[in-house]
């Protein structure tokens, strides 16, 4: 698999378009470059993931958030980037946020949070918690493809827009697709809010609490 290497192609591309370039014919690559395949286990691909420098977010991060969990789960949480906890302790969804995904999951699917693989769209924290720009995003993939390649997960459940979109190429308001199971190529995607939400919006947890029901009734 060559997602590496293309996410590294991207990359210059965005460079390239952000310096006002509409077209290049640049040869980024050659064959006698290092095989920039991914591993095929999840402790060589965190390993890997720790030496990242492929988007700018490497610059500010105090550790890379690869995402924890079992890695035989049967239903795989992504959500948008690891926050200020996150980014200092190493692993994702810890503090407020944190506590309410395992609210979720121990109240509705009934399962200890360890059950499942918990990780994040970029496994490094944007300055100011901002959302990843695109070129981060489509940097980052790779890393999230090969995690749902090796877990093989049957359910995903996107926690909130961002995670959504770059795992369905939907630009959708969460708001409109929230609740919907959509099949991928090999697992169901279930987009539902980010736990953070819930925590400005204790409203929307009625919302949620449906979604993962649904879930809930796949597992
Ligand atoms: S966010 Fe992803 S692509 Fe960017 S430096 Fe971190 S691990 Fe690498």
């Amino acid at each position: 698999m060559k997602n590496l290497k293309n996410a590294l192609l991207l990359k210059q591309l965005y460079l390239l378009k952000q310096l006002g370039y509409n077209y290049t014919s640049v040869t980024a690559f050659k064959e006698d470059e290092p095989d920039l395949t991914l591993p095929n286990t999840l402790e060589k691909l965190r390993k890997q993931s720790r030496e990242c420098h492929l988007c700018d977010l490497s610059k500010s991060r105090t550790q890379v958030v690869f995402g924890e969990g079992n890695e035989d789960a049967e239903i795989m949480f992504v959500g948008e980037a690891p926050g200020m906890s996150e980014d200092s302790s190493g692993k994702p969804f810890i503090g407020k946020s944190g506590d309410m995904l395992t609210k979720m999951i121990e109240n509705v699917l009934l399962i200890p949070r360890t059950e499942t693989y918990i990780t994040n769209i970029v496994k490094c924290r944007p300055a100011n918690n901002a959302e990843p720009s695109p070129s981060e995003a489509h940097s980052c993939h790779p890393y999230l493809l090969k995690q749902i390649e090796l877990i093989k997960p049957k359910i995903i459940v996107a926690l909130g827009a961002t995670a959504y979109h770059y795992l369905s190429g939907d630009d959708s308001p969460i708001s409109k697709v929230r609740g919907n199971i959509q099949e991928q190529h090999r697992y169901k995607l279930m987009p539902t809010y980010h736990p953070s939400y819930l925590l400005r919006n204790p409203s929307a947890k009625k919302d949620v609490l449906e979604d993962l029901k649904i879930v809930k009734g796949l597992m």
